[in-house]
Order: C-alpha cells, then sequence, then structure tokens
C-alpha cells in the first residue's frame, strides 16, 4: 500500500515540498504520496489523528504550527526540545514522535555543499525566533571556536545562549553589541527579509571572506545579502540549500534512505540578482 505523507501550515499554497518529496521519492523508488494539508489552531490536532487515522506516517509542519506540534508529540526528539519546535513528525506504533531538521538542514548546506566548514569559525546567528532555535544545537556540534546569538529582543537571544550553554561557546546579545566584532559565517535567521528589510547589524562583522547566509529563499538578493556583497564579501548564500536539506534529512527519518541533494539544490536555486 502507498505509504502517505503531507505537510501541514498556513498559508501552504507557495509550498514547494511537495515537489521536492516527489522528486526524492521517484530517485529513491519510494512508493509514497506527499501532499499538502491548510488547517487553522482549532483544527490542528484533529487534522493530524485524522490523517494519522486514514493510513498517514508522518508530516511536515511549517509555521505558524511548530511549536503547537510539540505539544501535540509523545515523544521528542533531544534537538526539537530545545528548539522548542518541531518541524517533522513520525507516526510509530501509536506514538506521535517530533524531530526538527531545519538546523541539521542548514549546517549541511553550510558545510557540504558550500564547502564551509564551521569547526574553529566565529559564527554569528541574526534572531533568535524558531529557525534560529533550531540551529543552535546542530551548530554547536560543529564546535565553532565561538557561537553569536543577536536579536532585536535581546532577552530572547539571552534565554537562548543559556539553554544552550552546556553545547559549548555560546554568547546572547543586542544588535548593538555587534560593534567592533568580526565573523567567519553570518547568518540571518531574522524574518526581516521576507518583509524585503534590513536586520541591524553592523558593517564591521563582515570580512570578504566571510559566508553571509540568508535562511529566506526565492527572493534574490536580500537586503541582508546586497549589504555583504556591497561591503565585498564574496560568499553568498540564500535557504534554498537548507530546505532541499532539511527534507533530505526528514525523508531518511521516515524512509531509511538518504536521497541525494544536488541536482535538485540547482534546480531550485534562483540567481541572487
Ligand atoms: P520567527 O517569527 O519565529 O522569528 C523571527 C525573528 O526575526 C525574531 O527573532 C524577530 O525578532 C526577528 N525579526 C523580525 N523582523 C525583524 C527586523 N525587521 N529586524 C530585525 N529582526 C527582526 O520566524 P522564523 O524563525 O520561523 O523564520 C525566520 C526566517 O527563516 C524566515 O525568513 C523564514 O522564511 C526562514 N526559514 C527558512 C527555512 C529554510 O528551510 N530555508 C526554514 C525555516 C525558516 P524579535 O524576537 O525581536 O521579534
Amino acid at each position: 500500500m502507498t505509504d502517505k505523507y503531507a505537510l501541514i501550515g498556513s498559508p501552504i499554497y507557495h509550498s514547494k515540498s511537495p515537489m521536492i518529496h516527489g522528486e526524492f521519492a521517484r530517485s529513491c523508488e519510494q512508493d509514497i504520496t506527499y501532499t499538502t494539508i491548510e488547517t487553522s489552531h482549532e483544527d490542528f490536532s484533529r487534522t493530524i489523528f485524522r490523517f494519522r487515522e486514514s493510513g498517514g506516517r508522518g508530516m511536515n509542519v511549517t509555521a505558524p504550527f511548530k511549536v503547537t506540534a510539540m505539544d501535540l508529540a509523545t515523544e521528542r526528539c533531544k534537538r526539537a526540545e530545545l528548539a522548542g519546535a518541531a518541524n517533522t513528525l513520525k507516526f510509530v506504533d501509536g506514538n506521535i514522535v517530533a524531530d526538527n531538521f531545519d538546523g541539521v538542514g542548514l549546517v549541511r548546506d553550510i558545510e557540504s555543499n558550500l564547502g564551509i566548514k564551521l569547526s574553529g569559525r566565529r559564527v554569528l546567528i541574526l534572531g533568535a525566533g524558531g529557525a534560529a532555535r533550531g540551529a543552535i544545537q546542530p551548530c554547536l556540534e560543529r564546535a565553532p571556536c565561538e557561537l553569536m546569538i543577536a536579536n532585536r529582543t535581546i532577552a530572547k537571544a539571552v534565554a537562548l545562549a543559556t539553554a544552550a550553554s552546556a553545547l559549548g561557546r555560546v554568547v546572547g546579545c543586542s544588535d548593538s553589541a555587534l560593534a567592533g566584532e568580526r565573523f567567519d559565517v553570518i547568518i540571518n535567521a531574522t524574518s526581516a527579509s521576507l518583509r524585503n528589510e534590513q536586520p541591524a547589524v553592523p558593517a564591521c562583522v563582515f570580512t570578504p571572506d566571510s559566508l553571509a547566509y540568508d535562511l529566506v529563499y526565492g527572493k534574490g538578493l536580500t537586503p541582508f545579502l546586497a549589504m555583504a556583497r556591497s561591503l565585498g564579501v564574496k560568499h553568498l548564500a540564500d535557504g534554498c540549500g537548507m530546505l532541499v536539506e532539511q527534507a533530505a534529512e526528514a525523508f531518511l527519518w521516515w524512509r531509511g534512505v538518504r536521497p541525494d541533494t544536488r541536482c535538485l539544490i540547482k534546480k531550485l536555486k534562483t540567481p541572487l540578482l
């Protein structure tokens, strides 16, 4: 029987996930269907249970339900717990197991696809929302010499750094505390680019050899990436590779086989113009 998977969120009409998982299934010869399900906060748990009862084997979860999905889960993987959010669910023997592959996908894109190792580097994450929270543990596992988290609302950055302090050298601060600091990797995990806005970040954080990585995808040269380019930064990337890599991790978790991602990333990447 064909195994059923789906993405749940709102809105999801724009999602590339059905196409990505369709390609993975074809290339890995897996007999699955992958659909999208739009729901509301009131109907979220009912929709999940209904999908599972109809033969669903797992789900991806996107905004605004990543935190709610954690509450619904009966088992939570460690990195999902640290993130306080789940982006993937698996239905196993009556249990709903939650994990979060956003950060793993980000790190894999940076290290395997862009060829930039995080070990021993100074890494800056801008933002302390769901995506930033998911990135902390996978980043610290790569042993950067320091990870700084800067956020407009400083308390969130400090709380996040405190929660992750056992995993490595991590500091939470305000945007203004970045004056005079430089980094090898600067990750924009704020949602500013979605509104074509520039997060407050001083020019000094960039060097020509830095990587400037914006988690948003399909938006071309965002104000953050444009700023980095104007300062002579050579390595620029958007979140397209992260999107495909987190999907590949979810596929591996569900199906036990890791799809090749390079062709798909090449196909989906839009030029940073
Ligand atoms: P959240 O809403 O959870 O968090 C938003 C964060 O951005 C907060 O830290 C907020 O600060 C900050 N912020 C918002 N606007 C501004 C601004 N104008 N200037 C400075 N900071 C700002 O969003 P997510 O964490 O879920 O998503 C963040 C980004 O990551 C989005 O662009 C999203 O599309 C992308 N993303 C990409 C993925 C991929 O696969 N490539 C996967 C998941 C997310 P404050 O706390 O002060 O409000």
